[in-house]
């Protein structure tokens, strides 16, 4: 099989997201970046990276990709939502100016760490994985609650990783560090994973 992998590419780090899905699975052969309705119809994966969450849910409905994403979910077919990502895509993203995608039953709180904690990197634990995984947190999101959704990975005891059936949410960025185990074990249902 070989797949294609679409990032949408509104803001956040574009070609780092494609560098770790090329990396992660040897099916995927080709990635794109998604603007338009047509593009989320190419692919067989989707990513909403990070950025800036009530731009990107302003751009979503301007761009018309709200419903191609959520045709995409509804097929079946895998997203990953990171960062900014995961505030679209909750149930309850606790800000007026963001228009949910509620694929995800969470409970966000966007700025939850606040000024003094911006940035910083932490080992998370992640489902499936024997050692930690290095999360790294810009600016990150905190889920609150978790509805129907599955815990993926754990921070200090809280949830920084969910899924609900082929819907990845994480609030640090799996993308950036050299290291495609979340990718595989979060995703690899859905793609092949090399050997
Ligand atoms: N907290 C940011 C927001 O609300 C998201 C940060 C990020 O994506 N790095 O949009």
């Amino acid at each position: 099989m070989t797949a294609c992998a679409g990032v949408v590419a509104m803001q956040g780090d574009v070609p780092e997201h494609r560098r770790a899905l090329e990396a992660a699975f040897d099916d995927i052969t080709t990635t794109i970046a998604v603007r338009e309705p047509a593009a989320v119809e190419r692919c067989d994966l989707l990513v909403l990276p990070g950025g800036e969450s009530t731009t990107i849910s302003r751009l979503l409905t301007e761009w018309n990709l709200r419903e191609p994403i959520q045709a995409h979910v509804a097929a079946g077919k895998p997203l990953l939502a990171t960062c900014a990502g995961i505030i679209i895509a909750a149930t309850e993203p606790n800000d007026d100016r963001i228009e949910p995608l509620s694929l995800l039953d969470v409970s966000i709180d966007r700025n939850a760490y606040g000024r003094q904690r911006e940035s910083f990197e932490a080992s998370v634990d992640v489902t499936g994985l024997e050692d930690p995984f290095p999360g790294v947190f810009i600016r990150a999101p905190r889920i609150e609650a978790v509805g129907d959704a599955k815990v993926l990975a754990r921070y200090d005891g809280g949830p920084v990783a969910v899924a609900q059936g082929s819907v990845v949410g994480a609030t640090f960025h799996p993308e950036l560090p050299n290291d495609s185990r979340f990718h595989r074990v979060a995703l690899g249902t859905y793609v092949p994973t090399p050997e």
